[in-house]
């Protein structure tokens, strides 16, 4: 891809669940909507509420080596805000290559046991060193357990505060990220699969929209604008999308990691020097959020999100989001249905809030009628 081109693609998918992008085709008349079983949203059947916080930096993610207490090698590898899930291979890949470039060392520390210190060490591993995870919190324990997770790179940076060579990076990212998920699509024990997602929206569309250099990532694109076949939503885009559930997969990732020889430690570091005290000669610094504290990056800010966890409802069969006011969505997954979101930048409580509670179930509900034909948009 061009710098032009992913630049492009870099304005249209910033911020929100709702980036996927638009579609560059209408609707054939004769198409009707599909289907929809409506979710049961009820505070009835609520199980759980969960809180994470995303490590949001606005100029992205950061990979990039450094020498480190004289002969060590620090990798930092952090940083991916709302979509750590969906770009783990993609950026996991960059931090070996700049691993490689930096150090000869086989023995290697990954401090951190998210998706993204999982991922890395994996990685590693398979290209035959010595790798220990050394973190304070596993699977389940992490904020990456609380991730959706749908496979869709959002709320990554702000686009005002990234330049071309990011995007570039981005862009190559998410294409080794989505490829590699395909293929954990074939293997149950990962909890990957694809599911049909619309994004519901209110705004009357301005004109055909450009395809995106993204846009075959999401299988059967198509953006739809006409209303009264679909609940009077004046724009509504239609694909297929990578879903993974997150306590499966980390699940999953972590004996792939110990079945291939790999060792996990549980510590904690305060501060860089108990970093530098670690045997290991090249260290990857895996620590989310923690990396603010534990290195001072102080462009690393939560950005909070809680989701509503209901019943399992295994006859739905499609995901959503839509804005309203704020964002809400919706995915099915074997254990649950969960409804979102939130984006609450600087806000550090992991405390459920019970008016986002209260905000979930009453759009969710909203938006459950109209898709059962019981109610339009607007009236
Ligand atoms: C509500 C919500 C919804 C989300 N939805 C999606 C989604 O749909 N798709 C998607 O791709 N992403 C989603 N995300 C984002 C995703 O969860 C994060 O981007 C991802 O979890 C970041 O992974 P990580 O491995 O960097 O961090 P973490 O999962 O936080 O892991 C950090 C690791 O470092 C360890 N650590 C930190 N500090 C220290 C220290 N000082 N000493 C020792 N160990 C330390 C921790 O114990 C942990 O093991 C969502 C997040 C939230 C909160």
């Amino acid at each position: 891809m061009d710098r032009r081109s992913a630049l492009k693609l870099i304005a249209g998918a910033s911020v929100g669940m709702a980036a996927a992008p638009l579609a560059s085709a209408r609707t054939p008349s004769l198409d009707q909507p599909p289907n929809f079983v409506p979710a049961d949203i009820s505070p009835r059947r609520i199980i759980r509420q969960v809180v994470g916080l995303r490590p949001f930096r606005p100029a992205g993610y950061v990979v990039r080596a450094e020498r480190f207490s004289r002969r060590k090698t620090l990798v930092h590898h952090y940083g991916h805000g709302g979509a750590g899930v969906t770009m783990s291979w993609g950026t996991a890949a960059q931090a070996e290559r700049a691993l490689l470039s930096a150090s000869n060392e086989r023995t290697v520390a990954v401090l951190g046991c998210g998706v993204i210190g999982l991922t890395t060490a994996l990685l590693l591993r398979r290209r035959g060193m010595d790798v220990t995870i050394y973190a304070q919190a596993l699977p389940p324990h992490t904020t990456s357990n609380i991730a959706g997770a749908v496979w869709g790179p959002s709320s990554l940076y702000r686009r005002e505060a990234v330049d071309e060579t990011f995007a570039a990076r981005f862009v190559d990212a998410a294409r080794v990220s989505q490829r590699a998920f395909q293929h954990f699509a074939n293997d149950p024990r990962y909890g990957v699969y694809w599911l049909r997602q619309y994004d519901f929206s209110l705004r009357e569309p301005s004109g055909e929209r450009e395809a995106q250099p993204l846009d075959h990532l999401y299988p059967g694109l198509v953006r739809h604008t006409e209303p009264d076949r679909w609940f009077g939503y004046p724009s509504v885009t239609e694909n297929h999308v990578l879903m993974i559930d997150p306590d499966i997969y980390l699940r999953a990732l972590m004996a792939d990691f110990e079945n291939a020889g790999g060792r996990i430690v549980m510590t904690r570091f305060e501060t860089p020097s108990d970093v530098a005290r670690l045997s290991e000669r090249v260290i990857v610094n895996c620590t989310g959020l923690g990396a603010r504290d534990l290195f001072g990056d102080e462009d690393l800010r939560p950005m909070r999100g809680q989701l509503t966890m209901l019943l399992p409802q295994p006859e739905l069969d499609y995901a959503y989001t839509a804005w309203e006011g704020g964002i809400l969505y919706m995915f099915p997954r074997r254990s649950s249905v969960v409804l979102g979101g939130t984006t609450d930048l600087d806000e550090y409580s992991t405390e459920p809030s019970a008016a986002e509670t209260a905000r979930q179930i009453e759009g969710h509900a909203r938006i459950a009628r109209r898709l059962a034909g019981l109610e339009r948009v607007g009236g």
